[in-house]
């Protein structure tokens, strides 16, 4: 029998991360740059497969179910040295048949030839990142493509035979009203992918936005304007037949995005490359943000030490409490059976009266023993979600770490 094909072995998630970019968008504040330089690229690729061949034996029980290239924008390498980085996942790790295989697409840079070649190589999912259709939205986040350039290279992911897509939409976005986001809408669920993320658009500390916040503010359509919106599109992708299953994620039946819900149900992952983090063998831990320190690091051999930012045992209540943060973040949300068997607690005694005043505000349900953000929770998730997790009235349980 094949190595994948055995029951019971663990299972795990890889996460690549690939720092560079075509050009930097205003609203951006992920670990990614322009490199211009192909070679740093080439030893970057090098370093990153120095990086996972160090856990071949520690990975070495686990069967790998989900892949998930992100950045910064994979196809922003040279296609060889992308296609070189896909080949060692699956030489390195014990890539499942089955696997979920996502690599993250930026319009502006992808050639059918390139997506033929990684589809043939097993990567059966793409993220395409459109953010919005309307050019005049474009360009006020700064995106180098064209809604043409997003529109050819989804027909050309199509020709190569992708037949799980996503794309990645904003809303909260300079210019953009409730009209135009629902015009967004209309024209993505029309060209039919399987998924739609969603995110709401923050002003971070260190992007051009920041920096000319008082410029872009009267652009902005307003924080109530923004919860429309939001509340609009969670109903319109409904009715188009992606229903949410996260607060920022839509799916059609079948398509969630196993990978993120690894992040969302505390299963096991390791990530490579720069600023990427990990959950494995009970620790959380990340990556140096330094490209060049990272590509001087992976190769040596306290390799794992050099490239270790932060590393964090995670105990008992920490796993309740992010069990808790994270699973919130599902429509599913918490099935209080559920909980008692993975921790032996009553989810009840621990959160029931903190949860009261949630309830009473509408921004939580409680129903046949499952706990759940309504919609308008999910909008203010950051204020109720830090609320929840303090830990002081838990002091009084034995969490036995
Ligand atoms: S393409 Fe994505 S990662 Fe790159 S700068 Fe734009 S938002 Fe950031």
């Amino acid at each position: 029998m094949n190595r994948t094909e055995t029951y019971g072995a663990p299972r795990l998630g890889i996460y690549v991360h690939i720092p560079f970019c075509l050009s930097k968008c205003a609203y951006c504040d992920f670990n990614s740059a322009v490199e211009e330089d192909r070679g740093v690229m080439t030893n970057y690729v090098n370093a990153v497969i120095a990086h996972m061949e160090s856990y071949r034996s520690a990975a070495g029980d686990y069967d790998v179910d989900t892949v998930f290239f992100g950045g910064g924008t994979p196809t922003a390498l040279p296609p060889d040295e992308l296609l070189r980085l896909i080949r060692a996942v699956k030489r390195i790790f014990h890539v499942a048949k089955d696997a979920e295989f996502t690599v993250e697409a930026n319009p502006a840079t992808v050639s059918y030839a390139t997506l033929s070649r990684m589809r043939r190589l097993g990567v059966n999912r793409l993220s395409m990142g459109l953010q919005s259709p309307h050019e005049n939205e474009l360009k006020a986040l700064g995106r180098i493509h064209t809604r043409a350039d997003f529109v050819r290279s989804f027909r050309m992911a199509r020709d190569a035979r992708f037949d799980n897509i996503n794309v990645d939409l904003m809303f909260g976005i300079p210019y953009q009203t409730r009209e135009s986001l629902a015009h967004t809408l209309r024209y993505v669920t029309r060209l039919g992918p399987e998924h739609i993320s969603l995110y709401d658009l923050k002003i971070e500390p260190g992007t051009p936005f920041y920096a000319n916040y008082a410029a872009i503010a009267p652009t902005l359509p307003g924080e109530d304007a923004e919860a429309e919106m939001y509340f609009d599109s969670i109903r319109t992708l409904a009715e188009a037949g992606y229903p949410q299953y996260e607060i920022s994620n839509f799916a059609r039946r079948g398509y969630a995005c196993r990978h993120n819900l690894r992040y969302w149900n505390c299963d096991e992952y390791l990530g490579f490359g720069v600023s990427a983090h990990s959950y494995f063998s009970g620790h959380r831990f990340s990556i140096i943000p330094d490209v060049k320190q990272y590509i001087e690091g992976a190769t040596v051999k306290e390799s794992r030490i050099m490239l270790t930012a932060e590393n964090e045992e995670i105990g008992e209540r920490e796993r309740i409490g992010e069990y808790v943060m994270l699973r919130l973040r599902l429509r599913a949300g918490i099935d209080e059976y559920e909980f008692r068997s993975r921790f032996g607690l009553s989810f009840e005694e621990l959160y029931g009266e903190r949860c009261l005043r949630f309830v009473r505000g509408g921004f939580m349900t409680r129903r046949r023993g499952v706990t759940a953000l309504t919609p308008t929770g999910m909008f203010v998730s950051n204020t109720i979600l830090s609320d929840l997790l303090e830990f002081e009235d838990l002091g009084r349980y034995n969490f036995g770490g």
